[in-house]
């Protein structure tokens, strides 16, 4: 394949409308097939390869796909949970995360002006942070676990460090980047995260993030809340895998398009979704998106 496919191609949406005319274009369509006729050859097997190229990597790569992260039975055959799985065997990032490191790549190595960018990610036990500290070096990557209420922002533990993204510990205008993988919905208040991530970038700051979206939804709707210290919950709790507990993380929040409205509200200057549906690229499941948002400038 040739260099082109080192690129990721994206779509900004910054719309529902726009997101929708993305979602009919000739691209999806392919991978929707795409998707179709591989469900239909793999209907009886437990897990298969998929052959893509791997931007991260910038080689071919057989993506792995089995029945992680919530495979959905069908009477004949199953549908994998393509967002979080075609994960690939060299780099170990899964569909969404090879698109989230591939546009951080791309930011990153854009970037001519003398200092480097310094960038945050919210996680530290993760294969995307291993890659990124291997990409960018140690001095320019810092990434964080939430540990549990008990600890102070900027505490370290076992060589682990602990930040609460609703009070970090960093000054203003720390960071040129912040990568946020599905972390939004599992804190208490994410209003004031997203306060919290655009006070510590720096004024032409990015902000990657991947979180649930329902993407029918107009309203964000609140499952559970932090209220004098005791968990309250509005719907039936809902915990996703977490590297660092073994109970999990209880989704506070399921997002829809007021998320955008919050992001906008907590100061940036532009946000879209930044649709990655490619089919060589591996990066399959119908439309696939992460958001991006701008601190200072527009998102090009
Ligand atoms: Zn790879």
């Amino acid at each position: 394949m040739d260099k082109m496919n080192e690129v990721l191609p994206i779509s900004l949406a910054r719309t529902k409308e726009e997101f929708i005319a993305i979602g009919a274009s000739e691209i999806v369509r392919e991978a929707r097939e795409c998707e179709r006729i591989t469900i239909e050859q793999q209907a009886t097997v437990t897990h298969f390869k998929l052959a893509g190229y791997c931007s991260v990597c910038g080689a071919e790569r057989d993506f792995i796909v089995d029945r992680q992260c919530g495979a959905q039975e069908l009477e004949k055959g199953w549908i994998p949970n393509w967002r979080e799985r075609l994960v690939c065997p060299v780099c170990g990032l899964n569909n969404r995360q090879r698109a989230a490191a591939v546009r951080l790549r791309d930011i990153v190595t854009k970037d001519t002006t003398e200092n480097r960018r310094h960038i945050y990610l919210m996680e530290q036990v993760t294969p995307f942070f291993a890659w990124c500290n291997g990409t960018f070096g140690q001095e320019r990557c810092l990434g964080s676990e939430y540990l549990g209420p008990g600890l102070k922002s900027g505490t370290t533990v076992n060589g682990i460090r602990h930040e609460d993204i609703e009070a970090m510990s960093f000054s203003d205008e720390s960071f040129d980047v912040i990568v946020s993988n599905d972390v939004l919905e599992h804190v208490n208040r994410p209003r004031k995260a997203l306060s919290e991530i655009w006070r510590v970038l720096t004024n032409n700051g990015h902000l990657i993030m991947t979180v649930p979206f329902g993407t029918d939804w107009d309203k964000n709707t609140t499952r559970a809340q932090i209220v004098d210290g005791d968990v309250l919950h509005y719907s039936e709790p809902i915990y996703h895998g977490n590297p660092v507990a073994d109970e999990g993380s209880l989704v506070f929040t399921d997002f829809g398009w007021e998320l955008m409205d919050w992001i906008k509200e907590a100061g940036f200057s532009d946000v879209a979704m930044a649709v990655y549906t490619n089919t060589s690229l591996g990066h399959l499941g119908g439309v696939q998106f992460f958001i991006e948002a701008a601190k200072e400038h527009i998102l090009m």
